[in-house]
């Protein structure tokens, strides 16, 4: 499934997903595979876990992770959903073939 992508310049990261939206930070972004891949990624693991939740187990694990490594960027690496969404986004064949919940594998 292809999502909407929305270019919001004032955004602080190169891109977001705000489901069932893809936010980019440029208009250049919209067609990079790369940056769309991963907030689709982050798209479906919101579909899969009923949106709400996603966002409260992204925030909690966030938090946890600030508490554990002290900061801010190993934090946020370190989240389950990141771990996947950066692991694949270079694989072209990814959203097709990736399993139901595939986030709990890393
Ligand atoms: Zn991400």
């Amino acid at each position: 499934m292809r999502y909407p992508v929305i270019v919001v310049p004032f955004l602080k990261v190169s891109g977001m997903a705000l489901y069932p939206f893809i936010l980019v930070k440029n208009k250049q972004d919209i067609n990079d595979p790369i940056i769309i891949r991963h907030e689709t990624i982050h798209l479906k693991q919101a579909a899969e876990m009923l949106v709400i939740p996603f966002y409260l187990a992204y925030l909690l694990h966030y938090l946890y992770n600030l508490y554990t490594y002290g900061n801010h960027e190993q934090a946020y690496y370190q989240i389950i959903f990141e771990r996947e969404a950066y692991h694949h986004e270079n694989d072209a064949d990814y959203l097709q073939t990736r399993r139901f919940w595939a986030w709990r594998f890393y």
